[in-house]
């Protein structure tokens, strides 16, 4: 009887602990002006087993079939990352910022928090227009660029951006958390954007290197085995030569990459063409967010089971 009683209760906790639904959570991750080329070039362990763990493009579009008209340039890229909608919608048509609509095309986190007031967020970047135009509703958000752009110089804020992300993955809860690495950007504009560049590859390196701190602190959260992270992976646009503005109609800037990783994405390479606002319309889908027609999103939900 006292046997039947133990196995009763551990039986009951075991189903009460399988019962517990999991926690969506996204790690949203932003690796500017970096070319798949060159990421298979380069050493990337932690880029790589993201990959295995999820589904990728090594052509997601930069520029959508409806809309081109907007320079190939971070601005405009960054708004489309995250507000999931082309240039037409959110007005960023190159680095001026003129002419933003953000009120009616807001960063996800802004969507998230209109569906789920509770959920929490943050933004760590190294290109201040991102903290200071394109976020809004998040918790925390630092931006870490200061006055000096060699590339050695950006190492250093991609770092510290690096560090206060792992530290809200280790001491907060976020629910959707964004970080941007720069350096790669600064490196194919001073030496050149190609596989063959190796200050460009070794740049690479250290965001992949940076890509893990925060994939490591996030494994290693106490709360992880009851979490379900998704980890998306993104550029807005490639380069070619010491640039990538006007590129148009150069595959090399044009075509970005799109890693969708985790135990809730499906496996190997995208058959169907992603775009970059595919991103974040994934990552609110995952968190339980289903885009309202009202909010005109561009994007579709990809790569998800
Ligand atoms: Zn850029």
């Amino acid at each position: 009887m006292r046997h039947l009683l133990l196995v009763t209760l551990f039986l009951s906790a075991a189903i009460s602990f399988a019962d517990e639904p999991t926690v969506k959570k996204v790690l949203y991750i932003g690796l500017d002006g970096t070319r798949f080329d060159a990421m298979e070039k380069a050493a990337t362990p932690n880029l790589d087993a993201l990959m295995k763990e999820g589904i990728y493009s090594d052509t997601c579009l930069i520029l959508g079939d409806r809309y081109q008209k907007n320079d190939t340039v971070s601005g405009p890229g960054w708004s489309t990352i995250l507000t999931g909608v082309w240039a037409d919608k959110h007005g960023v048509h190159d680095n001026s910022f003129l002419g933003t609509h953000y009120k009616e095309f807001p960063h996800f986190f802004a969507r998230l928090k209109e569906v789920r007031p509770d959920a929490k967020t943050a933004s760590y970047v190294t290109w201040e227009p991102i903290h200071k135009f394109i976020v809004s509703a998040a918790d925390e958000t630092k931006n870490f660029e200061q006055k000096e752009h060699t590339t050695a110089d950006y190492d250093r804020y991609d770092h510290e951006a690096a560090v206060a992300a792992v530290k809200m993955l280790k001491e907060g809860n976020p629910d959707a958390l964004f970080f941007y690495v720069g350096q790669i950007d600064v490196a194919g504009h001073t030496n050149g954007f190609h596989p063959t560049v190796s200050q460009y590859i070794q740049a690479i390196e250290r965001g992949d290197a940076l890509v893990g701190d925060l994939v490591t602190a996030m494994k290693a959260r106490a709360t992880y085995e009851k979490e379900d992270w998704l980890v998306i992976v993104t550029s807005d646009h490639g380069g070619k030569g010491t640039g990538h503005g006007g590129g148009h109609k150069i595959p090399e800037i044009l075509n970005s990459f799109l890693i969708v990783s985790g135990p809730s994405a499906q496996r190997g390479k995208f058959e169907k063409q992603v775009y970059l606002p595919d991103a974040p319309v994934t990552a609110l889908a995952h968190l339980g967010v289903k885009a309202k027609e009202e909010w005109k999103l561009d994007g579709r939900v990809v790569g998800l089971k």
